[in-house]
């Protein structure tokens, strides 16, 4: 079959013929349909320190997707042929105290679909069947692609309640931006996002916040002043892993105030912490999406009017993914995807 390979230890990816994977007793092999690009395939692309360490040459990249099942184990019974599904792509131990206590999400040796297992850039991709998660109806396959970057988004704006309280995003990325929507549905007052990138704050306005704002010319304290609010904001979403970011949103939260941080940095960033300490800040970080409490989320928002489709800027064939990788990297574009329905 038709894979998207890191074949060589160098920059890029390149499409191979490889063998199709086998499934063991447990497992499912899905018809991949869509698949979304993420930031972490960019690095591996782009052959970073974090990628040389981490990936092993050969492996077939890619973990957000939607497909159909096509086969499964002999262990497997409640997964029909023909099912609309993604893929949970980290894929736990099964044995350690917080898998065991059912707190999957908090596994402390979990294997990355397209960074430890081969990924679903491919016409097939195999997972356990306990890493499926099977689409309700009407679910937009396009949207079911990104439902893994959207469960990040979810689980990193539901990590504290946000009804009635002002929400800061810092980061416009597809995530961001996202979060940004969740926020919304689920009764923030007002949803600030920040971003120095002009393409990104147009596509959140699609999305529906109060204010999308370039950080370097409106501070967010007069943002605040220009909406009427007087403490700072209760709820922080940091989205963008920018140092500068991160120092600007703790300089603008309430007392008591709650900031989920997923953006991840690229070296370690100096906070002042006694503002965190001072004003009884509390700060959470957020790894993955739970399993499958997020996923269960995702489903009836979207079902209760929830609408994430304009953050998909780029829809692309899967020969096309150069291209795709290249807008990505340029900034301007939302969440990248690709279509794999012709590929065999
Ligand atoms: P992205 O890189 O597309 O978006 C980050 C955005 O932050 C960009 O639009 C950038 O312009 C913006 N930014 C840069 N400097 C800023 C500043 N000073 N103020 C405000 N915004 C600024 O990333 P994404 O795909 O949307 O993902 C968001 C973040 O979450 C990334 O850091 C990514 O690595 C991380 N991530 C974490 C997890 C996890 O499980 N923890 C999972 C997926 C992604
Ligand atoms: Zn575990």
């Amino acid at each position: 079959m038709k894979a998207l390979v890191k074949s060589q230890d160098a920059p890029g990816l390149w499409l191979e013929d490889v063998s199709e994977p086998q499934i063991g007793i447990n497992d499912v092999k899905i018809r991949v349909l869509y698949t979304g690009i993420c930031g972490t395939d960019l690095h591996i692309h782009d052959w970073d320190a974090w990628a040389r360490e981490t990936i092993q040459i050969g492996l077939t990249i890619g973990h957000e997707f939607v497909g159909e099942v096509v086969d499964f184990g002999a262990n497997v019974f409640d997964v029909p042929l023909g099912a609309l599904v993604s893929g949970e792509g980290h894929v736990v131990c099964g044995r350690c105290r917080n898998c065991l206590a059912g707190r999957r999400h908090l596994c402390a040796h979990t294997q990355g679909l397209g960074v430890q297992r081969n990924g679903c850039f491919a016409e097939y991709v195999v997972l356990p069947a306990t890493n499926i998660w099977q689409h309700a109806p009407g679910i937009e396959p396009e949207v079911a692609s990104i439902f893994d970057p959207f469960g990040n988004a979810v689980h990193t704006a539901l990590a504290f309640p946000v009804l009635g309280e002002d929400v800061l995003v810092t980061g416009a990325g597809p995530i961001g931006i996202m979060a940004a929507a969740v926020a919304k549905h689920a009764g923030a007052r007002h949803v600030v996002i920040s971003d120095p990138n002009p393409y990104r704050r147009a596509l959140a306005e699609k999305v529906g916040v109060t204010r999308a704002v370039d950080p370097a010319a409106t501070p967010l304290a007069e943002v605040q002043k220009q909406l009427k609010m007087v403490e700072g904001f209760d709820v922080g979403l940091e989205m963008s892993g920018n140092a500068h970011a991160f120092r600007d949103m703790i300089a603008n939260m309430s007392h008591g105030a709650k900031i989920a941080m997923l953006g991840i940095p690229a070296t370690e960033i100096s906070v002042d912490w006694n503002r965190i300490i001072f004003n009884q800040i509390t700060l959470r970080g957020i790894y993955g999406r739970e399993m499958y409490e997020t996923w269960y989320k995702m489903t009836v928002m979207l079902e209760s009017g929830l609408d994430i489709s304009p953050v998909i800027t780029h829809r692309l064939h899967w020969s096309e993914f150069a291209q795709g990788f290249d807008a990505m990297r340029s900034g301007n574009s939302g969440k990248v995807i690709l279509d794999w329905r012709d590929v065999a």
